[in-house]
């Protein structure tokens, strides 16, 4: 028989990509958040859920170690999407991806062509970019976490990191000056997968076309 691998992350995306399954016939056996399970199946046969860290769903996608994931546009941009068919932008897991300072912190005169700035990010391919584009020369730092420490203890002048209510921010008494992009998930496929599985496949594909909300 043939089975189809979907990558999910714990949490949001998991949480959020349930109503989808839900709608394709889809039942998850168990919760990855109380079943320390990382392979998970569900009430289909043909269909089987791993569980892993939402930065690594697009490498098990493009080396076929699942057909199907769903990643956050942040992930992706970062990954690249190589290998990647990405037909679908989900809507879920919204949020936005900005330049953070302290409050009081001159960006403006920061960011001047010609300048330097230090960013601190998980997302240095997307700091590159942005400040690429605007002329301004960055020394980027690498980090796992926990951003809006950095600036508070030297670390760096700016931080880009992902912003829903900015509760985070406010409380470390960080501002957010510039928005970069907007962040949804979206489902991605392996190239060879929908060829080979297109039976399986793109019928997912369309279900979750249909079942994605609009604002
Ligand atoms: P890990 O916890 O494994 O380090 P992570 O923090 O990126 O990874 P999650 O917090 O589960 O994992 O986030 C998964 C995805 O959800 C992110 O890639 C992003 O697209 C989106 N996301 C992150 N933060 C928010 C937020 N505050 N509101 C809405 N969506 C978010
Ligand atoms: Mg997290």
């Amino acid at each position: 028989m043939t089975q189809i691998t979907l990558a999910l992350s714990k949490g949001r995306i998991f949480e959020e990509t349930l109503p989808l399954l839900a709608a394709a016939g889809i039942v998850p056996e168990e919760n990855p958040e109380s079943s320390r399970k990382l392979i998970i199946g569900t009430n289909r046969p043909d269909v089987r859920l791993i569980i892993v860290r939402a930065s690594d769903v697009p490498t098990y996608v493009q080396h076929g170690a699942a057909d199907l994931g769903v990643a956050g546009k942040d992930v992706l941009m970062e990954h690249g999407g190589e290998g990647l068919y990405q037909p679908i932008d989900l809507n879920i897991a919204k949020c936005r991806m900005m330049v953070a300072t302290p409050v009081g912190f001159d960006y403006e005169a920061a960011v001047r062509r010609g300048s330097r700035l230090r960013v601190a990010t998980k997302y240095v391919q997307t700091a590159r970019l942005h400040f690429a584009a605007k002329g301004v020369h960055v020394d980027l730092i690498k980090l796992y976490g926990s951003m809006e420490l950095a600036p508070l203890v030297g670390l760096s002048d700016v931080i880009v990191d992902l912003v829903s209510t900015g509760g985070t921010l406010k409380a470390n008494n960080l501002v957010a000056v510039e928005d970069i992009c907007a962040i949804s998930s979206r489902l991605v496929v392996n190239q060879a997968a929908l060829k080979l599985k297109h039976g399986l496949v793109q019928p997912i594909i369309e279900t979750f076309r249909s079942a994605v909300k609009a604002d």
